[in-house]
């Protein structure tokens, strides 16, 4: 279980972010560089959320692909 950094409760995850109006997709990657958008792509961030403090965390399970 994912414990809040602030407060150290039990944070509530698997949530998911959702962008309105745009549609464009956030994706975590491990190249900074712009010209290559595709190339060392992670997938989407998952989050997850303090219920008690409202602390929000980003985080991935694609790990082996860091
Ligand atoms: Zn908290």
């Amino acid at each position: 279980m994912r414990k809040c950094l602030r407060c150290g409760s039990d944070m509530k995850e698997d949530c998911a972010l959702k962008i309105e109006g745009s549609g464009n997709a956030i994706i975590l990657s491990t190249d900074t560089g712009d010209s290559s958008i595709f190339h060392g792509k992670i997938g989407k961030p998952k989050v997850a959320i303090c219920p008690f403090c409202g602390e929000v965390s980003f985080y991935t399970d694609e790990l082996k692909k860091l």
